[in-house]
């Protein structure tokens, strides 16, 4: 399906939204969810057949790159990370404790920070003990993926995370002109990148994705053009191109970013026009929000056959799976809980280090959340929604159960956003890249009326 940028709604709607990775976001979680309620969520999720997926955080960086608004840790104290890495293994010792060991990992992520921070022998050494306390899928079907930071592995590295079992490769590329990369203190080159990407494929990686920025200090529509080029011409199965957010009173390295050299919101604008454009010329995919795919890449299978999801990692093709955090900051999700672990690693290893697990916040969801979720689900995914069809499913009557909703959402017909009939809901061409503000529609934690700062600019 098509996407049309018309830069007058844009503008108009471009404020600021949740990404829905998850619904309720991650703003609603409380401090009354305890481990008790974990340890009860967990077992309770044992009498069911759903998979399991792992999401193991690792926050050390080697150096700052001054638009990262991730948790992370800057750090070359090697007694810091060991620290770090003892209390992962018991917090992995105390998880694998309470599912049932038949149940399967299917889906295992490693993020940060940067995974690729461990050396051989500590990204070893964490793996098998994962292995050795959960279940790993050994099939095809897995998705294992691990984000990679081009500068901290050389092509050797690329198939040992593929003889540990990774079989996705997410790696951070942002933009390959010089001034740009000196001005974020982010330096790698593309013949770098280009031996990765071929020493992946050699190996069996099936999907190679693509991070990229736009908005950074001295982008130019000609420069982000040459990098497009580059990276076209290295054929990432998946792309996400996303918008840098210059918030410097929240994430302080972003101080080192002069602001005179962020471009104007019109050329931020005219980078994304062009990206869109480009990218969808050379056959690109537009799955929804910041990402694309090739063809033939599972994303766009999965939308078409009904089987995308939207999840913490973004898009993704696989079956909702339980959902178990590791490490600091981790935010987990159990049948109809959410569970976020301690965010600074001193309170962090400090719970585990008592014993305990280290929860620190969460929610459990009602229904009323879940039926929500879904009609998000549904629109993020799918850009379209059948009332009957989607009634039927969660035994209610679209129509009446979100009545106000369905009023509110005149205004985006009447704007094109979208196409309301008797039937259901269809995102339009020029709504596709205002989807978050269609979601906002459905959930019933925000204030429209708000333009809230604590979340990322839709564009
Ligand atoms: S962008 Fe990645 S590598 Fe750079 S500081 Fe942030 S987490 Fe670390």
């Amino acid at each position: 399906m098509e996407v049309c940028f018309d830069q007058e709604l844009i503008v108009r709607y471009g404020g600021r939204g949740p990404r829905y990775t998850s619904y309720p976001t991650a703003l609603q979680f409380n401090d009354q969810l305890t481990p008790d309620d974990y340890r009860a969520k967990a077992a309770e999720s044992n009498d069911s057949d759903v998979p399991l997926s792992l999401y193991v955080h690792i926050p050390f960086c080697h150096s700052l790159c001054y638009y990262c608004g991730c948790n992370k840790i800057v750090t070359r104290n090697e007694q810091r990370v060991a620290r770090y890495m003892e209390m992962l293994y018991k917090e992995i010792d105390m998880q694998s404790a309470l599912f049932d060991s038949s149940r399967k990992i299917e889906q295992l992520h490693f993020g940060g920070g940067t995974p690729t921070y461990l050396d051989k022998e500590q990204l070893g050494a964490l793996m098998q003990h994962l292995r050795g306390a959960f279940n790993f899928d050994d099939s095809d079907e897995r998705e294992f993926s691990i984000e990679v930071d081009p500068r901290t592995v050389d092509a050797g590295r690329i198939q040992e995370l593929w003889d540990l079992g990774f079989n996705r490769l997410s790696l951070g590329i942002q933009d390959f002109n010089e001034d740009v990369q000196k001005a974020v203190n982010r330096a790698q080159s593309p013949a770098e990148v280009r031996a990765l990407v071929d020493s992946a494929r050699n190996a069996g990686f099936g999907s190679i994705s693509f991070d990229l920025i736009y908005g950074l200090p001295h982008q130019t529509v000609d420069s982000f053009d040459a990098t497009l080029d580059v990276v076209i011409a290295m054929k990432p199965d998946r792309l996400a191109v996303y918008n840098y957010a210059h918030l410097p009173q929240r994430f302080k390295g972003q101080r080192m970013i002069n602001a005179n050299d962020i471009p104007a919101p019109e050329v931020k604008l005219d980078l994304l026009h062009h990206t869109i454009d480009k990218l969808c010329a050379e056959g690109y995919i537009y799955i929804g929000m910041d990402h694309f795919a090739l063809p033939e890449d599972e994303l766009v299978l999965a939308r078409e056959d009904g089987t995308l999801q939207r999840n913490f990692q973004g898009y993704s093709t696989h079956r909702q799976c339980d959902l178990i955090a590791l490490g600091v900051s981790g935010i987990g999700g159990i049948g109809n809980m959410f569970a976020q672990n301690a965010v600074t690693t001193m309170e962090y290893e400090e719970i585990i280090e008592r014993g305990e697990l280290p929860i620190k916040k969460g929610l459990l969801v009602d229904n009323d959340d879940l039926v929500r979720a879904a009609v998000i689900q549904d629109l993020m995914c799918y850009d379209s929604l059948d009332f009957d069809t989607f009634g039927d499913r969660h035994g209610i009557d679209f129509r009446d159960y979100f009545a106000a909703e369905v009023e509110q959402l005149d205004v985006l017909e009447k704007d094109g956003l979208i196409e309301l009939s008797d039937s259901g809901i269809t995102i339009t061409p020029r709504g596709r890249l205002l989807l978050r503000n269609i979601a906002m529609t459905f959930d019933r934690y925000i204030n429209l009326a708000e333009n809230d700062s604590r979340f990322s600019k839709a564009i």
